[in-house]
């Protein structure tokens, strides 16, 4: 069953989740600033088996960090899609990338220690973290792990 669809700016990548998200964060990391252009970003995991990519696969370029998941992006438009865990097993989904009410708001923000000095974060009542939210803490939003960013 198809949960969610997603759609990059200039359609050449279409992608499919058969599972509704698992929790979402706000991140506020530097990777995540440069990779959108934008003060923060916003991440849901899901299983990496829940996840198809229906047309465009030839056409999704990617950015491996040392240190970090796969962030994979539309290689003609630029616009971010999702990063894949080092473990391969989950997926961390640009929420602004899908389709439609995706069911899920952010739970927390990370890396706030790194927040863009030009944006105040919200008074939203979210936890702050200043690092990577520990596992904890997103594992009691919804069996949340590493690897958004
Ligand atoms: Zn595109
Ligand atoms: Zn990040």
């Amino acid at each position: 069953m198809i949960v969610l669809t997603g759609t990059c700016n200039c359609g050449a990548v279409h992608f499919e989740i058969t599972e509704p998200l698992q929790a979402a964060a706000y991140c506020h990391c530097t990777r995540c600033q440069r990779r959108t252009g934008t003060g923060a970003a916003c991440n849901a995991r899901v299983d990496a088996a829940a996840l198809r990519v229906v047309r465009g696969e030839d056409r999704i370029r990617s950015w491996k960090p040392a240190d970090g998941a796969e962030k994979c992006f539309c290689g003609d438009c630029g616009s971010g899609l999702f990063a894949r865990t080092p473990d391969g097993l989950s997926v961390g989904v640009r929420l602004g990338v899908l389709d439609g009410d995706v069911r899920i708001t952010p739970s927390l923000h990370q890396f706030t220690a790194y927040a863009a000095p030009w944006e105040s974060i919200p008074d939203d009542g979210l936890p702050r973290y200043p690092e990577r939210a520990p596992q904890k803490a997103l594992e009691t939003v919804a069996g949340l792990s590493g690897g958004l960013s």
